[in-house]
């Protein structure tokens, strides 16, 4: 026995080892040697509003710390793929993608571009959940994926605007700015208020600006999201080319993940540069109240509100103060922070595409939110995503809560002094 070694025991298996592992994605973006880093010390599993995956299923693999050792594990030819990849692929899917471990990672494993492309692994290994299969033929059937028939992108929910014909005249009309709505915001009936109260904002501002109807696909987040990044190429060339014919200068969004794609992962993940200007909704209206364009039109609102940071926007882009910037400057409102905000806010449960694969998990993760909304004195969670504001709306209630979530641009357009038909029916 050699000094200072453990005896080996009769299941000692370094004589055992597989071949290693290889996973392309990761070395094609030089990050095979994160799953090295990780020093192990948990904070991706404690630390304040880290891992809700992690907090609910209570498995080291679904935090940022397991997935790190299965992964070096099966780079190290430590385990082979058939104990340890089924389990890897279930953590890595089980995830929201709300960066909570990235922020906290005392060595800052890029954890959410790591998750991406090793989904994008499982695609090729064809280990993809059946759900992402049904999902991506529903995508590439409709365009969108709500699976709804894509002429009812401002069609569907035009009846409902305040002055129906001058939006439909907008769609397909030559203008700077481009208005990309995205799917939930296109389809869904929460959503659609903050897609309508968004064209309001921009009228008095005085914007002018088109839609592309129709003619807008997904922006690929879904695909983006789950590693099939040939798939997500097409919408996005797409959606490029005809705001191009538009000449358009300036894309708003108003949903955060449509932000995260325009603005950061087409360039990082497929590999495309556009020459856009992607403008977050919130963004854009702090800087129309910073440089006055709405002065005088903003109207007291005795509201008691509080703020939720959806992931996309606040751990995946930064953007923490806008959205607080608008909320100070609605006169009469009350504004009270979530014991858990900014960097440390807890994920609503919603993203990742984790929704489309276990809706019972994700609205455990949903009740961890709701706990933290239930310490606050605010009637109303306000938030700037229309994902999250659905999502913790179906919380809010199952708790037994009587608080409400709506979108801070329903909020602004609503200080603006705007009511139109099927608002209070939608949120009803
Ligand atoms: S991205 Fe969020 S859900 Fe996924 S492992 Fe990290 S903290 Fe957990
Ligand atoms: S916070 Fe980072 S270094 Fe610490 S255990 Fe988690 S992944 Fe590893």
């Amino acid at each position: 026995m050699g000094k200072g070694r453990f005896p080996r025991s009769k299941n000692d298996n370094r004589s055992k080892r597989q071949a290693p592992m290889h996973f392309e994605m990761l070395e094609q973006y030089n990050l095979q040697d994160m799953a090295f880093i990780c020093a192990q010390c948990s904070f991706c599993q404690v630390g304040h509003g880290a891992c809700p995956t992690y907090k609910v299923k209570r498995r080291d693999s679904y935090s940022g710390k397991g997935k790190m050792i299965i992964a070096r594990a099966l780079l190290q030819g430590r385990l082979s793929p058939s104990e340890a990849l089924e389990g890897l692929r279930d953590a890595v899917f089980g995830c929201t993608l709300c960066g909570g471990c990235e922020e906290v990672c005392q060595v800052d494993i890029p954890f959410v571009q790591i998750y991406q492309l090793l989904r994008g692994e499982f695609l090729k290994l064809n280990l993809w959940p059946e759900q992402l299969k049904m999902m991506k033929k529903t995508l590439i059937k409709t365009r969108n994926v709500q699976g709804q028939p894509n002429i009812d992108r401002v069609e569907g929910w035009s009846y409902w605007h305040p002055d129906e014909d001058a939006l439909l005249e907008k769609v397909g009309q030559p203008a700077e700015t481009g208005f990309f709505v995205g799917c939930g915001s296109s389809f869904r009936g929460i959503a659609i208020q903050a897609t309508i109260a968004t064209t309001l904002i921009l009228d008095d501002a005085g914007i002018e600006y088109t839609l592309l109807g129709e003619d807008e696909w997904c922006c690929g987040a879904p695909l983006i999201m789950t590693g099939d990044f040939e798939g997500a190429k097409e919408f996005a060339l797409h959606n490029i080319e005809e705001f191009r014919k538009l000449g358009v200068k300036r894309i708003v969004t108003n949903c955060p993940g449509c932000y995260k794609m325009w603005h950061h992962e087409y360039h990082q993940l497929l590999g495309i540069d556009h020459e856009f200007e992607i403008v977050y909704g919130p963004v854009l209206y702090a800087k129309l109240v910073e440089e006055g364009k709405l002065e005088g039109k903003i109207k007291d609102l005795p509201v008691s509100v509080t703020f939720h940071d959806p992931c996309d926007a606040g751990r995946n882009s930064g953007i923490y103060e806008e959205p607080r910037v608008v909320l100070k400057n609605i006169p009469g409102l009350r504004f009270e922070e979530l014991p858990h905000n900014r960097e440390n806010s807890y994920c609503c449960g919603s993203g990742g595409v984790l929704r489309a694969q276990d809706e019972e998990f994700c609205l455990k993760i949903n009740e961890l939110k709701v706990r933290d909304i239930e310490q606050t004195d605010a009637d109303w969670v306000i938030s700037a995503c229309p994902s999250c504001v659905d999502f913790i709306n179906t919380g809010l209630p199952e708790a037994g809560s009587e608080k409400k979530s709506k979108d801070l641009a329903v909020l602004l357009a609503e200080a603006l002094g705007h009511t139109w038909d099927g608002l209070d029916d939608v949120y009803g």
